[in-house]
């Protein structure tokens, strides 16, 4: 399912002496299948651009297109629970919304709400429980009894309990120790190879979007300034200084390499994060 904004512009608290916009113009496509990086500083409007993927937020002007369906400011809209269905978001700190007495029973909370039947839900968080590493026995404890990257753990489950086909990332990482963010990064990649899940990260660290990212967009004062194919857009130094944003290390040192080899190397060459 493909997701496109069209000169998409969208002003909190429109009409009253709040009004604020955040957004201007902004165009971006995001293929099915694809693992998109939406990169830029607090306040660029990336969370601005997040809640419109599932239609949390209607565009004040302009035209999304998530699959089949439009959304625009106007139309009311019947498909918007379908959409929500589609299109799961990992917030920041997604563990503030645990909230049932048992990791088990919050898991299949969403599914159940959506009419899927007791005994798939239960399946489904079951199998969710396994992949993202949890132990089996934290499935009966209360959310709540669990650490911190536990709860992340069961809260990403919840998302993926919805059978998503996209998978919307805000800062997933945040707060967690480097370790924890390693495991988490990379099961989100598995799960987009694997499962195909087209997936879209919104983050600050260019170097996860160097590192797993096959497009980048750049938000810049709530406009979308770049976006293209990582080597594209980490090739034009210059330009991403113009945003205050560098060029990973990762891809400063396989630039390095390959002065030094005198080839081109055709995979990224990434260093460990520490
Ligand atoms: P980012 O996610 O890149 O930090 P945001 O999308 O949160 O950026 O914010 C874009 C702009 O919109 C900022 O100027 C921010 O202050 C403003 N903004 C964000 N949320 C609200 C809100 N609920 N009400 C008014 N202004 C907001």
């Amino acid at each position: 399912m493909d997701i496109s904004l069209q000169q998409v512009s969208y002003a909190y608290a429109k009409d009253t002496p709040f009004e604020k916009r955040a957004l201007y113009d902004v165009d971006l496509l995001i293929p099915s299948g694809s693992y998109q990086a939406i990169i830029g500083h607090t306040g660029s409007g990336k969370s601005t651009v997040l809640q419109h993927l599932n239609a949390l937020l209607k565009p004040t002007e302009g035209v999304i297109r998530i699959g089949s369906t439009e959304v625009v400011a106007a139309k009311k809209n019947k498909k918007l629970r379908e959409i929500r269905q589609k299109v799961g978001i990992v917030f920041q700190f997604p563990e503030h919304q645990l909230f049932d007495e048992t990791v088990l029973k919050d898991i299949m909370f969403g599914p159940m709400n959506f009419g899927v039947p007791e005994e798939e839900a239960r399946q489904r968080a079951i199998e969710l429980v396994r992949l993202l590493g949890l132990p089996e026995e934290v499935m009966e404890k209360s959310p709540f009894d669990l650490s911190g990257g536990q709860m992340r753990r069961v809260a990403i489950a919840g998302v993926l309990a919805m059978n998503p086909e996209v998978l919307v990332l805000d800062e997933p990482t945040a707060g967690l120790d480097p370790r924890g963010r390693k495991e988490i990064m990379e099961l989100f990649y598995r799960l987009h190879q694997e499962k195909g899940l087209t997936t879209v990260l919104v983050t600050h660290s260019m170097e996860d979007a160097a590192r797993y990212a096959d497009r980048i967009a750049i938000m810049h004062n709530g406009q979308c300034v770049l976006q293209g194919i990582p080597q594209e857009i980490f090739s034009d130094e210059d330009r991403l200084m113009d945003y205050r944003l560098e060029v990973p290390q990762s891809i400063k040192f396989q630039k390095k390499l390959e002065e030094m080899m005198g080839k081109k190397l055709s995979t990224l060459c990434l260093t460990e994060e520490t």
